[in-house]
């Protein structure tokens, strides 16, 4: 392991909680809150929950954090990201998926190691005051010597727990694939630099801050060979697979046009269904797709936002859940939502199901559930998305005295998810204080936007090297 350890003070006492959401039932059932609690942190773990009036003796001494007025919940879990397109927002902004990503290709190929950092920490740093403590991220263009450990870098110095994925593209424009031949790589390297960065990196223990899972990019950008060695190498490995699927009806028809199946029934055929996949989208999935994806236990990174920007479609969650597919959230990357905001993401997750037919409405606490429970399971993690003894000290706060709360403290959990949505005050990680009065603390922010700016301003840039935008040339 050669990622920094995190300093934890030995005993925190977390207390005065006006509300505590410790997200221990089921997404049927919600668990009881907790009114006037405390919690005690003992290492990175939760060692004790309860009334702040009746402390445990092993409290005595600990470091204290008051939090009175605020709502404290388990910190919430991105399941699907690209971090490095935090560079390139607000392009293409009417292409669909398919042409969307034909436009962007070129300008991502100027991505450097440098921009693999700012982007990666900039986007980690959005998800933080947004009430993320765990993300996953998807780098699948490795351009000028950028290497998956320079997102790995800045999840360590933003303090957020990080399940980092080796992308890949293997599949250009001249074999049938959707990008250029100048983006893909061999495929025998893609395996060998897996290998070395899941020995380099992921850490397999309980309560870990970093895992590493290998994730060819699509069914349009990759070849069957290339799936199947993923998985027989991440499985011999013990680690995670993650690919986009079902995305969209492009997709179903390519799938269909190149190899006369669609999509979940090709990744069957390559071996990759299993409790150690999870697919991001499946916006198409059919009902025999989520019986089988239930069956198969596989999980799916819901990403509402991102699917209504490329107008792809609504995912069918409730049909998803009621076969026992393991859903959680994700912001997508920050190209196509074009924000890192996963509270917002709650909220558009519970709004987009209003849409379909009325039974499948999510209600307010299963969209939280879906953030914190639903999230952790994706990731096949048991130490996080609730706040009991054993858990990893992964939480966040909100004051409930806030403006956009008044008229909603009756009732906490809907008025994190219903009303505008905002940051939130307080949030730690493996028991380390990452935003403090709605400020990170971990990192400073200025400098790095002032980097990621000027970095982004290089990448987006027409033959002539003058800015577009979707105004007009400026
Ligand atoms: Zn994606």
């Amino acid at each position: 392991m050669t990622q920094p350890a995190h300093a934890n003070p030995p005993r925190t006492l977390i207390t005065d909680i006006q509300t505590l959401l410790p997200m221990t039932g089921s997404r049927e059932q919600p668990g009881s809150a907790i009114q006037n609690a405390a919690l005690l942190i003992e290492g990175g773990v939760i060692a004790w929950v309860g009334h702040a009036e009746a402390p445990p003796p092993e409290a005595e001494g600990a470091a204290s954090i008051r939090l009175p007025g605020h709502l404290v919940l388990p910190g919430l879990v991105n399941t699907h990201h690209h971090l490095y397109q935090t560079l390139t927002r607000c392009l293409a902004t009417d292409s669909g998926l398919f042409d969307w990503l034909k436009t962007l290709y070129p300008v991502w190929m100027r991505l450097t190691p440098e921009g693999a950092y700012l982007s990666a920490a900039v986007g980690l740093a959005e998800l933080a005051l947004s009430g993320c403590t765990t993300s996953s991220d998807h780098l699948y263009l490795y351009p000028n010597g950028v290497d998956l450990g320079d997102t790995i870098r800045a999840a360590a110095d933003i303090g957020l727990r990080f399940h980092a994925t080796r992308g890949s593209m293997s599949r250009g424009e001249s074999q049938g694939g959707l990008p250029p031949d100048a983006a893909v790589e061999r495929e025998a390297h893609i395996l060998k630099d897996s290998e070395r960065l899941v020995r380099q990196y992921h850490d397999a223990s309980r309560h870990a801050m970093t895992r590493v899972a290998l994730a060819p990019c699509s069914p349009f950008s990759v070849t069957a060979d290339l799936m199947r060695e993923s998985a027989t190498l991440a499985r011999s490995l013990g680690v995670m697979l993650h690919t986009h699927l079902a995305e969209t009806e492009d997709e179903d028809a390519y799938c269909l046009a190149t190899v006369g199946m669609r999509p979940l029934d090709y990744a069957e055929s390559l071996g990759w269904v299993g409790k150690d996949v999870w697919f991001a989208h499946g916006v198409h999935f059919s009902p025999t797709d989520a019986r089988r994806l239930g069956q198969c236990d596989c999980g799916v990174a819901h990403c509402p936002s991102s699917n209504m920007r490329l107008g792809s479609g609504i995912a069918p969650i409730r049909e998803l859940l009621s076969q026992g597919v393991r859903v959680g959230l994700g912001v997508d990357g920050s190209a196509s939502n074009d924000g890192s905001h996963l509270l917002a993401e709650v909220r558009q997750a519970l709004l987009v199901s209003r849409l379909r037919r009325p039974q499948q409405h999510l209600k307010a606490w299963e969209a939280l559930w879906l953030a914190t429970r639903g999230g952790a399971s994706v990731l096949n993690r048991d130490d996080i998305g609730q706040l009991a003894p054993g858990m990893s000290a992964d939480l966040i706060g909100l004051d409930l005295n806030r403006l956009e709360y008044s008229g909603a403290t009756h009732d906490p959990a809907a008025a994190v998810v219903l009303c505008a949505v905002r940051g939130v005050d307080f949030s730690m990680v493996n028991g380390r204080a990452v935003v403090q009065e709605g400020r990170l603390i971990t990192l400073d922010l200025p400098p790095l936007l002032e980097r990621h700016r000027a970095e982004s301003r290089r990448m987006i840039r027409d033959e002539e090297g003058r800015p577009s935008s979707s105004f007009g040339r400026l």
